[in-house]
């Protein structure tokens, strides 16, 4: 267990650490005891209003919108030095919680820090469309942060999942209240120091604890909140669209996945299965762009199932503060029991050839041993839902054609993975599959000045780079005569 862990979470409120109005928390466990540890306040709709009037304050009264891009730009990479500065109590911390195993947890933290960054930076290089018809008009924008910006975010990754909205959130002048998941509360409880100690004015930041039908649907519903950033269940997803029709909010959704990677009978075999098991076993398989479904060439087939299983067996499974732990223990026990509950399903649906339940030697805690199934067909629930952790379904084709409707035949459209040597086919496979991102011959490695999203179940609206700008700013158009004024003249009679 770390040092020092507090033993309740409070909200940060306008800059002061404040339980809930009605004193309620709620509890939090580690998933390796599975017992309690600490107790977090678990907000109501009034501990919402709170946080909202502070962030509200601070947006209308405050300094942060007016600051040049510079200021705010410094303040952002105050944020990511201290981050980096603290990354392994993070990675410490955020293991503990989470169960990612701890080399995993480093990356995000560091990725965080990334995170602040690069829209620190961004934002300073921001420029704005200006258009001139000549000697008749100028047409120029006007960028205006929003308002309060509510964001919703999910336990896996909690804390880079978190910076990744912060970042830009803040940068274009947007103040902000958190609700962050209700299963891994502790990292995110760390950025009221942190940002505090980089200079933030007091209110830009707020956080809220609880429950997500709780916390999250009352900031969702406040009038004051004219954007909600969500990453989720696509079902969640579905809710908080509806909430906030009434209220025409501005929303930006990543949702869930089910992701494809297809590896052709001329793809390197070698890297194709070394990127394949790290795409669906790496963080846990709690993972939104995990390619949780390997559909397989058949004349490579049979080689690949057995290649790809002996490598699953012998990814290795501990605790999560271990250096040596590939895959730890998943988050929570409702989601250990809802993983196990699909492998069980699975040994209906498909050939069992790895894994399968609870690996050997961990008696207790959520381990799950890294899962294979292959043969499963189409139409089988383990190939169209996610699973959300270690548990990989195989699928075999024979043809282009039949490897698309393969790949684009479930409701999500997050990612895809294609593994070909066939130049041709890459980018022409690519193109046709309905998904927001695809890997060609690549694991998932992401430059954070491309697009971010998914479509069909999988998202709305996309993110990254100038587009995460987008979506936190209006654009004013700002429209000026030049010279005579060219006013059509009505009312003059005949
Ligand atoms: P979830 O939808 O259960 O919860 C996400 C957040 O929403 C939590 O903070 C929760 O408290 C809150 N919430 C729940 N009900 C709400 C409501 N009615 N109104 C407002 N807020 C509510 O998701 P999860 O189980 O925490 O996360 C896993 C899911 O997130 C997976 O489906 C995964 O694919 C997805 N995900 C997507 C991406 C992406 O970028 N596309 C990234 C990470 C995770």
């Amino acid at each position: 267990m770390p040092a020092d862990l507090p033993d309740r979470l409070q909200h940060y409120v306008g800059g002061a650490h404040v339980d809930s109005t009605d004193g309620s928390t709620f509890a939090v466990l580690d998933p390796v005891s599975n017992e309690t540890y600490l107790h977090a306040a678990a907000g109501k709709a009034a501990d919402v209003d709170r946080a909202v009037a502070a962030a509200r304050q601070a947006f209308e009264e405050g300094p942060w919108p007016q600051l040049l891009p510079r200021e705010r730009s410094r303040v952002l990479h105050r944020v990511a030095d201290i981050v980096e500065s603290r990354d392994a109590r993070l990675a410490e911390l955020e293991s503990f919680d989470s169960g990612l195993p701890i080399t995993q947890a480093l990356g995000q933290a560091r990725r965080a820090a990334e995170n602040f960054r690069f829209f620190a930076d961004l934002v300073v290089a921001q420029t704005d469309d200006a258009f001139k018809v000549p000697g008749r008009q100028l047409n120029y924008v006007n960028r205006k942060p929003i308002g309060v910006a509510g964001l919703i975010t999910p336990w896996n990754t909690p804390f880079m999942l978190e910076s990744w909205k912060l970042g830009p959130a803040l940068a274009t002048g947007n103040t902000v209240v958190l609700k962050p998941a209700e299963f891994t509360p502790l990292s995110a409880s760390l950025w009221a120091g942190i940002f505090e100690e980089a200079g933030l004015p007091s209110g830009v930041f707020n956080l809220v604890h609880g429950l997500g039908e709780e916390a999250g649907d009352a900031l969702v519903k406040h009038p004051d909140v004219p954007l909600i950033s969500f990453t989720g269940e696509s079902r969640t997803g579905q809710l908080i669209f509806a909430n906030a029709a009434p209220h025409l909010k501005g929303l930006s959704m990543e949702l869930g996945g089910k992701s494809p990677a297809v590896v052709f009978a001329d793809a390197d075999l070698a890297a194709a299965i070394d990127a394949t098991i790290f795409g669906v076993f790496s963080l846990n398989g709690e993972r939104c762009t995990a390619g949780s479904r390997i559909l397989v060439q058949r004349e490579i087939y049979d080689e690949f199932v057995e290649r790809y299983a002996a490598r699953a067996q012998r990814v290795v499974v501990g605790p999560p503060h271990e250096p040596t732990t590939e895959v730890g223990a998943l988050v929570h026990p409702e989601h250990y029991a809802k993983v196990m509950r699909y492998i069980e399903l699975g040994r209906t649906e498909g050939r069992l050839v790895a894994g399968g339940g609870r690996p050997e030697g961990f008696p207790t805690g959520n381990y799950v041993a890294p899962t294979v199934f292959a043969d499963v067909p189409a139409d089988a629930r383990i190939f169209q839902e996610e699973i959300f952790g270690p548990v990989v379904a195989i699928t075999p084709f024979d043809t282009d054609k039949e490897a698309l409707a393969l790949a684009n035949g479930v409701q999500y459209g997050l990612a895809a993975y294609v593994w070909t040597n066939d130049l041709r086919r890459a980018h022409t496979f690519a193109q046709a599959l309905d998904v927001g991102m695809v890997w060609l011959n690549s694991n998932n490695v992401r430059d954070l000045r491309t697009p971010f999203g998914g479509v069909k179940a999988s998202g709305l609206g996309h993110e990254g780079g100038y587009r995460s700008i987008d979506f936190y700013t209006h654009q004013q158009a700002v429209h000026v005569t030049l010279g005579e004024a060219h006013n059509p003249t009505f009312g003059k009679g005949h």
